[in-house]
């Protein structure tokens, strides 16, 4: 059994839908669980839906709705002939019960709305694509996997009760593969106990792909993206990115946690903890070979570079002259934790402790405010920070050559300087 994971850019489009086709037919035969994510930039638009229904403009996130639904519809009636009826009726189910709830007041927390409406959006795209798939002979089971993710009440940010999911993909999913070669279901999504739809963090169909890995032991989780391969940087910054065929688990856990936006931080343990590789391939071009992740020791990996712009560092000295010691330290990592707000790079001194965070304007406006109350606090912004794994001398030059570097830290492995 394999696992896939299709994101949104590999379904954006009536021919991206028809080039699954291509792929899955190199499969034939396999038992795949397939995960599909909202098509395109389906969630950013039912973000701002939401947002609307929250400030009590029923009639705008109706209207902005109603273009969604649109969007959805027009792509099925491409794709379908002898499947758009049931196609439609399922969407129509899914449309009425979002449209009910814009029809309200909100009483609720905004977390709880957000979910109960942005989940729509891989209900759409998997319907359409599992229909598709079925009209083009590609036979494959639809399932809503709000019916096999529990999750906690932590709207937006949903953990998933193990125990309960676990069981519901012995008992409910793998029975399912006695019938048929392909179950395609959703990411990003759950269900409480209470049957409310949770979402498990943007971006976050990778790890629901790596859940189902791990609870199916699959023999691996491919992820299909719009990219060649894993690449040592962003292309869109470096244009002499270069293409890594094997890293392992621990290195990728590593570059995002520097920041690097290639896979979900989260998707790794689940595989990592059953030794279940992963493939990184692409959709545009199955034949490419892509990246395979892996437990093994990966050696002589190419400088992998990380640069985050819009960086934000505050400066926060001691009044009196007295040491940046625990007492300073720990009050202000309480304050970081209940304003959600992650350090990319910290440094202490005798008297001062910096801290970059990307510029998450109101929150750091905030962490300002509350800090100045024991400490004095200088901010800089428009700062940006760059982080090179394997580095060596030639690469560190060329990449700082002209900056001006205001903090600089370094281990065997890892340089990171903070730019102006
Ligand atoms: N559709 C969700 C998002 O755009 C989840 C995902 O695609 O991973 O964040
Ligand atoms: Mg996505």
């Amino acid at each position: 059994m394999k696992v896939f994971k299709f994101g949104g850019a590999s379904v954006n489009s009536v021919e991206r839908v028809q080039n699954l086709v291509d792929i899955l037919q190199n499969y034939n035969g396999e038992k795949l669980l397939i995960v599909v994510s909202a098509m395109g930039k389906t969630t950013n638009a039912l973000e701002k839906v939401v947002n609307a229904f929250y400030e009590s403009k029923n009639a705008e996130a109706l209207e902005l709705f109603a273009t969604i639904k649109r969007q959805h519809l027009n792509t099925a009636k491409y794709l379908l002939v002898t499947h758009f009826l049931s196609c439609e009726n399922q969407l129509r189910d899914f449309f009425t019960e979002a449209e009910w709830l814009l029809h309200d007041k909100p009483v609720k927390d905004y977390d709880y709305y957000y979910d109960q409406l942005v989940c729509t959006g891989e209900l759409f795209s998997t319907c359409i694509v599992s229909h598709f798939l079925n009209e083009k002979g590609i036979s494959n089971k639809w399932i809503d996997v709000r019916d096999v993710f529990r999750t906690d009440d932590d709207f937006r940010d949903a953990d998933i009760d193990w125990e309960i999911t676990t069981a519901n993909v012995r008992d409910n999913i793998n029975p399912l593969f006695a019938e048929n070669n392909i179950v395609l279901t959703q990411g990003f999504i759950g269900a409480t106990d209470e049957n409310e739809s949770t979402t498990l963090g943007r971006e976050g169909s990778d790890f629901s792909a790596a859940v189902f890995a791990n609870l199916l032991d699959a023999e691996s989780l491919t992820i299909w993206k719009d990219v060649e391969s894993v690449m040592n940087a962003d292309p869109k910054q470096f244009s002499d990115a270069i293409p890594i065929p094997v890293l392992n688990f621990n290195e990728v856990i590593e570059m995002a946690y520097y920041g690097a936006q290639i896979i979900h931080p989260k998707t790794i343990k689940p595989l990592q903890n059953k030794n279940i590789p992963l493939f990184v391939k692409s959709f545009i071009d199955p034949n490419l070979a892509g990246t395979i992740i892996h437990n093994k020791v990966v050696h002589q990996l190419p400088p992998i570079i990380v640069l985050k712009e819009n960086q934000v560092m505050l400066q926060m000295s001691s009044r009196d002259f007295s040491f940046i010691g625990e007492h300073y330290i720990g009050r202000l990592y309480q304050l970081f934790e209940s304003l959600h707000l992650k350090p990319n790079l910290t440094q202490n001194g005798a008297i001062s402790f910096l801290c970059v965070f990307d510029d998450r304007t109101e929150k750091l406006e905030k962490l300002a405010l509350d800090a100045s109350a024991f400490l004095d606090v200088q901010v800089m912004r428009n700062l940006s920070l760059l982080t090179i794994r394997h580095f060596h001398k030639e690469i560190f030059e060329k990449l700082t050559i002209d900056k001006k570097i205001l903090l600089r830290q370094q281990t065997q492995t890892t340089i990171q300087v903070l730019m102006q």
